[in-house]
């Protein structure tokens, strides 16, 4: 059978649209084989994910991606093939869900500020168990007519430098590198060129991330151009990491991102499953 793989999706656990049921029903309809469910700073996903999957013929790795800081910039790291139960990480989660619950109110205060109430009401209400994250806001701010895209309420208000942006104090990159490796996974950084962040601090970034315990890049994620993904791919070999492949899948309504629909890993390149 033809592998394939798609290691970074989002169920309503975080920033998703779908149930990990869900999620693991269209990831099989769409041909996957191995899926890595990354919701943001939760495992709350994965048991039902492991269930569906199962009964699917499926592969799941448990995952997650945690925000992280280095240097006063916000990373993300994706944590495959975890232990979620390890109670390191537990711990480290736990830490960062009460930083996510902090800050949404600290983002609804700004946006009453601007004369717009009941943020905070409305994306706890949406997020409901799951983490609240700025997608969340996003979505309020639409629903309600205050902008016209979820791209505009960026934008306008949740990005940095926007009315309603609240710098994080996530843990340290050293600190979530060290939880993912601890709970025996693999700590990966995500979308290298989504950050803004030049090639020289990312060529900076780069050998001290490998020096604490990560061993991949992502390579080819679904929203990357062309240049993108020939610059993540020198990256990962001039600094020798394992190439990881995700779709970053939220929803189905975003019609340019779906699950394992992505191009294909160079032969040359050591993917990151080659350790799973
Ligand atoms: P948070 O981790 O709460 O800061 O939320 C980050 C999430 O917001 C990302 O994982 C994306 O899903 C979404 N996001 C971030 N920037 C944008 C953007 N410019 N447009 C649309 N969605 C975005
Ligand atoms: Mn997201
Ligand atoms: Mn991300
Ligand atoms: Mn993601």
């Amino acid at each position: 059978m033809l592998e394939k793989y798609d290691l970074h999706s989002h169920s309503i656990a975080s920033d998703g649209t779908l149930t990990p049921t869900e999620l693991m029903q269209r990831a099989h309809n769409q041909g996957v084989t191995t899926i890595a469910l990354t919701d943001h700073d939760t495992t709350d996903g994965l048991q039902e994910a492991q269930q569906a999957a199962s009964s699917l013929d499926l592969r799941l790795i448990n995952g997650i991606e945690l925000s992280a800081i280095h240097q006063h910039q916000c990373l993300h790291i994706l944590g495959l093939n975890i232990d979620p139960q390890h109670p390191v990480l537990s711990q480290g989660i736990a830490r960062q869900q009460q930083t996510r619950a902090e800050r949404a109110l600290k983002i609804a205060e700004k946006l009453e500020k601007k004369q717009i109430p009941g943020a905070y009401a409305a994306v706890t209400q949406a997020a409901g168990k799951g983490e609240v994250t700025r997608s969340h806001f996003a979505d309020f701010l639409l629903a309600n007519g205050y902008v016209a895209s979820q791209q505009e309420a960026f934008d306008r208000y949740l990005s940095k430098g926007k009315p309603a942006f609240v710098p994080t104090i996530w843990a340290e990159l050293a600190e979530v590198v060290e939880w993912i490796t601890v709970a025996g996974g693999i700590a990966v950084l995500a979308h290298p060129l989504r950050y803004n962040l030049s090639y020289k601090w990312l060529s900076r970034m780069l050998p001290v991330f490998k020096e604490l315990g990560g061993q991949g890049i992502e390579v080819i994620n679904a929203r990357s151009s062309e240049d993108e993904m020939r610059v993540s791919r020198q990256f990962a070999e001039k600094y020798q990491l394992y190439a990881s492949v995700g779709s970053d899948f939220h929803s189905p309504d975003n019609q340019w991102v779906e699950l394992g629909r992505l191009p294909e890993l160079p032969k040359t390149m050591q993917p990151v499953w080659d350790l799973f």
